[in-house]
């Protein structure tokens, strides 16, 4: 784990690196991401003489790193919690899916120091939908828990983009929404759009009349925690996406084992983000079988 400091003087702290340190992840916190293992396998099973770490990065450093990376020779980063958004405001470029998305999570460093801002979360969340229950977003009756957060902002882009019969929108802070609803008007019916607080009532309310419930609240990401939503509330029909990973099943997804409803966790999701991000970087396709069991190597030994 790196920090400010240390891209202060990044040749001389990663000195003993070979090969040398060229890609990140930023966050704040970082400590617990899983990209490096996934994008250091990548890097090594196509033969790119780069690492990939993760950078602790407080807020209030974010525009001093953005100046030093390109110095550093950084081919490119991911950003995650709370940089998405900051350096959506602070890139050169931004590809279209950035400006959906309201947020940057993958970063292109060119050569002349420019930086470019994609955001990877939608399609990545498309495409693991499609792994884990062999559907499309846009046959789907759609209801995302945690809308107003990071994540649920680009995923309900992703669902309204893609053309869903329902959108349902639900977050713990009505308020949290009325930006998105506004990016909405223009691209979705609102006679399919439905926004909500999260309660009993509503939860109750909406749920029949969904196929696909996708979690990116951050409940569950202790094992320890409550469903954010009850078993009693999930039907056999539903299929439950819970974008949090971790080594154990998520809270969510044994209350979807109790309703003997499909599921599947965000490691599909995190690893298809990856590869798109890789796939920014260096314009070739991303070894996706050799990620994935990475990824499944070391959320099973974080377990
Ligand atoms: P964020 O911007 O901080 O949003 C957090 C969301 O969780 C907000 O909607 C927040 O509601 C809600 N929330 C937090 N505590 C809650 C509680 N006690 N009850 C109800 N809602 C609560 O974070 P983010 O970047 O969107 O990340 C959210 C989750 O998505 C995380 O678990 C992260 O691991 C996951 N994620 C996964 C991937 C992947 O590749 N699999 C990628 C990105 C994110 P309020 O607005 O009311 O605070």
């Amino acid at each position: 784990l790196y920090t400010i400091a240390d891209l202060r003087d990044w040749p001389r702290a990663t000195a003993d690196c070979t090969p040398p340190i060229r890609l990140a992840v930023i966050g704040d916190p970082v400590a617990h991401s899983a990209s490096p293992p996934m994008h250091n396998a990548a890097l090594t099973a196509l033969g790119i003489p780069a690492r990939y770490t993760r950078l602790h990065i407080h807020p209030a450093e974010l525009p001093e790193a953005l100046t030093l990376l390109p110095r550093a020779h950084f081919i490119g980063i991911n950003c995650t919690i709370p940089h998405k958004a900051a350096v959506h405001a602070a890139v050169h470029t931004r590809h279209p899916s950035a400006d959906l998305a309201g947020g940057v999570n993958t970063v292109l460093i060119q050569p002349d120091g420019t930086l470019h801002g994609y955001s990877t979360d939608g399609l990545g969340l498309s495409r693991a939908i499609r792994e884990a229950f062999g559907t499309s977003l846009a046959t789907q009756r759609i209801l995302i828990l945690g809308a107003g957060g990071g994540a649920g902002r680009a995923i309900a882009m992703q669902c309204a983009t893609e053309g869903c019969p329902r959108l349902t929108l639900m977050n713990r802070t009505l308020a949290k929404l009325t930006p998105l609803a506004e990016k909405l008007q223009t691209l979705y019916p609102p006679d399919r759009l439905t926004l909500t607080d999260i309660t009993p009532t509503t939860l109750a309310t909406h749920l029949p009349h969904t196929d696909l419930i996708i979690n990116c609240t951050s409940l569950g990401m202790k094992s320890d925690t409550p469903s954010p939503i009850p078993a009693t509330l999930i039907q056999p029909h539903h299929c439950l996406y819970d974008t949090i990973y971790i080594g154990q099943r998520t809270p969510l997804q044994r209350a979807a084992d109790t309703a003997h409803a499909r599921n599947a966790n965000g490691l599909t999701m995190l690893l298809h983000q990856g590869a798109l991000s890789f796939e920014h970087w260096f314009h070739r396709p991303a070894p996706l079988e050799i990620m994935r069991t990475a990824l499944l190597a070391h959320t099973s030994a974080q377990g």
